[in-house]
């Protein structure tokens, strides 16, 4: 996914990464599908279009799909053809910010002969996505979606998901440390539409665009993923050596994070970030960061380093992550299969708890206390209506 922090600014000139050279780019990377029930495992690659390593991920685990007995049906799609040839982050719109109702409403409602050049992409993949979910639906097959990123800064690969069990779990079984709590951050992502209709979504950023290994790291995490979705039961050998692969990478980080602090930038603030920082550091409380405005941007909390700002312009200077423990996930599990949500009126600042857990509604100022009571439960986002603050989550928890 690839914060606007992370990518903005510097793609739209950089050509593709030294070393993978794409040629032309179909949009269907490849599709397996021996007709045998099983999930529908959806691959979704260069949504940015000079993020070419998912692409070459994507078709070297399809290619490997070949001859081989498999489960379900696995669709490989690539994201924005025109950007991808271009080796340009997108064409004017960034094509993993468009997911949004309004703006896909929109689409619907306007002549495809006036789409702009993402527009035009956002509505092919649409269409395809829609079509096959619709399909899956017919069959009743699981709908999982992969979808493959890469970042400007260095450091350690990573996954994202909404705080949704389902997704969290397909995540954790892939083995790269997930971070919770960035999704909700970012408006109109892919992945936020797909589990926004119930679906199973997981992000892959597999390292720094041109790091000859990220194609790789991210071939790992799909057979990781095709064995837990059962699409490659019959032979579970590759995908051990890839999760074997994945543990090495890994190394001390968290299993699980949550993302607990960003750093605002402002343009004009000669934001500068302390050098040698990279994803999954260990961050002391009160260690010196960065320089903005003149002063010294100290750390908040004991936490870990995530996309620090060392290229182009970004709204977010650096996050910090903290480790999410097991007895919270196991906690979280309990508490949302149990739907305990109407105790959350007990909390201090919790005015009410809406019907079927579509929304807590909260006085301003909620605690930080209640607020992480509130996340255990999966309210994370929160929007003010008049007097109070709406707390939502993620539609099935
Ligand atoms: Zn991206």
């Amino acid at each position: 996914m690839s914060e606007a922090s992370v990518e903005s600014g510097q793609g739209a000139r950089r050509g593709p990464a030294q070393g993978l050279t794409l040629g032309d780019v179909e949009r269907r990377l490849g599709v397996k599908d021996d007709g045998r029930p099983g999930p529908l495992v959806l691959i979704t690659a260069g949504l940015h279009g000079n993020e070419p390593a998912g692409v070459a991920a994507a078709r070297r685990v399809i290619a490997e799909l070949e001859g081989r007995p498999t489960a379900g049906r696995v669709v490989a799609l690539a994201g924005n053809l025109g950007a991808l040839r271009r080796g340009e982050r997108h064409g004017g719109q960034d094509l993993n910010r468009l997911w949004t109702g309004p703006i896909l409403a929109a689409l619907r409602e306007q002549d495809p002969a006036a789409d702009r050049p993402d527009e035009a992409e956002l509505r092919e993949l649409l269409g395809i996505l829609e079509g096959e979910r619709e399909l899956a639906r017919g069959t009743g097959r699981e709908v999982l979606l992969l979808d493959l990123h890469s970042t400007s800064a260095g450091g350690g690969p990573f996954s994202v998901v909404p705080d949704v069990v389902a997704s969290r779990r397909l995540a954790r079984a892939i083995g790269l440390p997930v971070v919770l709590g960035l999704e909700q951050r970012i408006e109109g992502p892919l992945l936020t539409w797909i589990v926004g209709q119930g679906e199973v979504g997981v992000v892959l950023e597999g390292g720094q665009h041109e790091d000859p290994q990220t194609e790789g790291v991210l071939a790992h995490a799909l057979r990781v993923a095709l064995d837990h979705a059962g699409v490659t039961h019959t032979d579970r050998a590759s995908a051990r050596r890839s999760r074997a692969h994945i543990d090495t990478i890994r190394g001390g980080v968290p299993p699980v994070l949550d993302m607990v602090y960003a750093q605002p930038v402002e343009p004009g603030d000669g934001f500068v970030m302390e050098p040698g920082w990279s994803n999954f550091k260990p961050v002391c409380a009160g260690q010196a960061l960065g320089l903005q405005q003149g002063e010294v941007v100290q750390a908040p909390i004991d936490s870990y380093m995530l996309m620090p700002l060392y290229q182009g312009l970004g709204s977010e200077g650096f996050f910090l992550c903290t480790p999410v423990g097991r007895v919270w996930l196991v906690a979280s599990r309990v508490v949302r299969r149990l739907r305990l949500d109407l105790a959350l009126r007990l909390l201090p600042g919790v005015r009410a708890v809406r019907r079927a857990g579509t929304g807590v509604v909260c006085s301003p100022g909620t605690s930080p206390r209640t607020e992480s009571w509130l996340a255990l439960f999966g309210y994370r986002t929160s929007t003010v209506d008049g007097d109070q603050v709406i707390w939502t989550r993620r539609r099935a928890g």
